[in-house]
């Protein structure tokens, strides 16, 4: 047998060795990959099948642990601070209202008549309390300084209404140029009837009688409305 020929057969064997090699790691990984599939659709089975039966059971899995929660009843709120008068729970402590009477606020100022009727739902007249029931928020968000802006980011998962914002919340307070339609804090610093007509045109729902009657009792009585 020549020398290469002798050769050629070693390649041969080495390059058999070589395939045989990489069929057994081959092999080895894909039996390794299949049971961890197995295991991982396992545990996932697992725990669909546990979050049925506690959904079943009325539960909503919003925690991370899926623990039964025990009801924890406070009592009646009926305990009255002896210096402030709050009306608090049995074992509320006294840093919860006015600090064992160390913090003394200012009485409130007397409510507005119109406002004491309105919502009491005592105004003479019926109708007008009526729309101001109604439409509270427009009339509400048309006298209002600013309003409240930030990034809504409510939860993914089932469970209790929940009210959750992402990042910075910001108050917008209108533009002082004439771009838009002016808004809020911005309305303030026009003529009353002018103000009048900007919001009434944005709120069609309400009444313009009453719309006056509020935007009057603020111009009047809100500090802040009063520092334009
Ligand atoms: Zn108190």
């Amino acid at each position: 047998m020549s020398s290469n020929l002798r050769a050629e057969n070693r390649k041969n064997r080495r390059n058999e060795r070589n395939e045989t090699r990489r069929e057994e790691i081959n092999r080895r990984q894909n039996e390794r990959n299949e049971a961890r599939r197995e295991e991982v659709n396992r545990r996932q089975n697992e725990r669909n099948e546990a979050r049925r039966v506690l959904h079943r059971c009325g539960m909503h899995c919003i925690a991370r642990n899926n623990v039964f929660i025990e009801n924890n009843y406070l009592g009646e709120i009926n305990h009255n601070c002896q210096y402030c008068g709050a009306k608090k729970f049995l074992n509320e402590t006294h840093f919860l209202c006015c600090h064992s009477g160390k913090v003394v606020l200012p009485p409130l100022s007397p409510y507005p008549p119109l406002m004491v009727d309105l919502m009491t739902g005592n105004h003479v007249d019926r109708a007008l309390n009526q729309n101001f029931f109604k439409h509270i928020r427009n009339y509400n968000a048309c006298l209002s300084f600013a309003s409240f802006i930030a990034t809504i980011d409510p939860p993914s998962n089932r469970g209790p209404p929940c009210f959750r914002i992402s990042g910075l919340t910001m108050h917008r307070i209108g533009n002082l140029r004439h771009l838009h339609p002016p808004a809020y804090c911005q309305l303030y610093v026009y003529d009353p009837n002018t103000a009048l007509n900007f919001r009434m045109e944005q709120n069609d729902c309400c009444i313009r009688e009453l719309m006056e009657l509020l935007q009057t009792i603020i111009n009047q009585e809100n500090p802040y409305a009063l520092a334009f």
